[in-house]
């Protein structure tokens, strides 16, 4: 494999597992099996148009450990998808796994399509033609996906759907986040958010900071970003400014949620919100505010954004929002970075959940599913805490040295083959 861009997220991915191996005192060998993922396809998916014409569009699957469990990890649609980025979206969701401890390794799928320009019928079909390629690599034991960026319920259903006819029997725990309808879980459509928000009151309570007041800022405003926002909200914190990839508002006394979220239903986007001023995603970032969430997409806190930063905390709703520069700088100044590994997995539990509840055939309430969300990100975060003061070490390292050691644990008590 030819090494990653610099600043790229595979870089980043790579930058930050030397540095757990590192505290952990692995050898190369070892250190290599932990970068080089176990297996990957790479798909043409051919689709045709509405207007009867046919575009081929490239398409990824990369299973980067399987040795605790099946393969988990999102299915993303967006134009820049490439190879490496998956790589590290597939590593990432390894270690996070580790975190919240759940009998999972990591994979990761896209397709490279910016899924606005297409109809709902053309992205049915990009879905199940997609899904039939990688075939060979999915299914409820080997490797189970969910919703990711520019993906939702319905792009689960057809998956599902796809999957099944083609076993020629109902197969609901072949995917998660699908609709309810289907087998999929309560609370699954805010796990991220409320997990995020859950693991952002436990680092702001270690520093004696109550959540309820503090002001929020929060890039994205999709499935993480909204729902942060509204859990946020709820829960007595300001959020003061939100952003998307069209552009971002800003309203020092607290935005009302309800009414945004209303508004980019109606719009598509936060731009044009009557009761708040405009703002870019570049100022967004450098908000002197309490709690910054970058929760869109990869390396926005870099080497020229993130000495801007003036959060005391940084959490990452998004995967890699920070490249090994930015981290660099925040560590510089002071502010306490909550890893994306930890801060974003309350998505990956409650899909965990629906995985189990499909394989059982049976349905948890709402309320059991919340409690036990919270439970696991407390547990979590106390784990990734405890490490990081005993050894001295960053939220960041902790976390992906829990996550390392447990697959490295498995590798050795498994053994070698042949
Ligand atoms: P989404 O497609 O629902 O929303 C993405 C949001 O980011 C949108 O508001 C979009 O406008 C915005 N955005 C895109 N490009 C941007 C840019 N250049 N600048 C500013 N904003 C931009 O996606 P999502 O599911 O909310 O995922 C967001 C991030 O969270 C991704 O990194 C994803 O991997 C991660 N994540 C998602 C989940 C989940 O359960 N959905 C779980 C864990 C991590």
């Amino acid at each position: 494999m030819a090494p990653p861009a610099t600043g790229s997220a595979l870089d980043t991915a790579h930058a930050q597992l030397a540095a757990a191996v590192d505290i952990l005192g692995y050898d190369d060998g070892l250190h290599t099996m932990l970068r080089m993922p176990r297996r990957e396809m790479h798909v043409a998916v051919p689709l045709r148009r509405d207007d009867g014409t046919t575009e081929v569009l490239h398409g990824f699957r990369v299973q980067h450990n399987v040795s605790l469990g099946p393969g988990k990890g999102g299915l993303r649609y967006h134009p820049r998808v490439e190879i490496d980025e998956v790589r590290a979206l597939a590593m990432w969701m390894t270690w996070k796994c580790g975190v919240v401890n759940l009998p999972y390794g990591g994979a990761k799928g896209g397709v490279a399509i910016d899924p606005r320009g297409y109809s709902i019928g053309e992205l049915e079909r990009v879905t199940r033609r997609y899904t039939s390629e990688i075939m060979p690599m999915i299914g409820p034991d080997n490797d189970i996906m969910a919703p990711d960026m520019g993906t939702d319920a319905q792009t689960m259903a057809w998956v599902m759907d796809t999957y099944s006819v083609a076993k020629g029997y109902t197969i609901p725990a072949v995917v998660t986040g699908k609709p309810l309808a289907v087998g999929g879980s309560l609370g699954r459509g805010t796990a991220t958010s409320a997990g995020l928000v859950h693991v952002t009151a436990a680092a702001l309570a270690d520093a004696g900071v109550p959540l309820e007041g503090t002001t929020v800022a929060i890039q994205g405003f999709g499935k993480v970003g909204g729902h942060a926002a509204e859990i946020f909200a709820e829960r007595g914190a300001k959020v003061v400014a939100v952003s998307d990839q069209y552009g971002g508002v800003r309203n020092d006394a607290g935005l009302d949620v309800p009414r945004l979220m209303e508004h980019v239903r109606g719009t598509g986007s936060v731009v044009g919100f009557g009761e708040a001023d405009p703002i870019t995603n570049a100022e967004l970032l450098a908000l002197d505010v309490d709690v910054l969430a970058p929760a869109a997409i990869e390396g926005v806190l870099d080497e020229h954004t993130a000495g801007a930063v003036r959060a005391r905390w940084v959490v990452e709703g998004a995967n890699g929002p920070t490249t090994e520069a930015g981290d660099a700088l925040l560590a510089k100044n002071d502010v306490i970075v909550v890893p994306d590994v930890l801060a974003n997995a309350g998505g990956v539990v409650v899909s965990y959940f629906e995985w189990v509840q499909a394989n059982q055939t049976y349905w948890w309430t709402e309320q059991e599913i919340a409690e036990k969300l919270e439970h696991r990100m407390h547990q979590a975060y106390r784990g990734v805490a405890e490490l990081a003061r005993r050894e001295d070490l960053s939220l960041r390292d902790a976390a992906i040295t829990i996550g390392v050691q447990k697959v490295a644990e498995a590798h050795q008590i498994r053994g070698l083959y042949p």
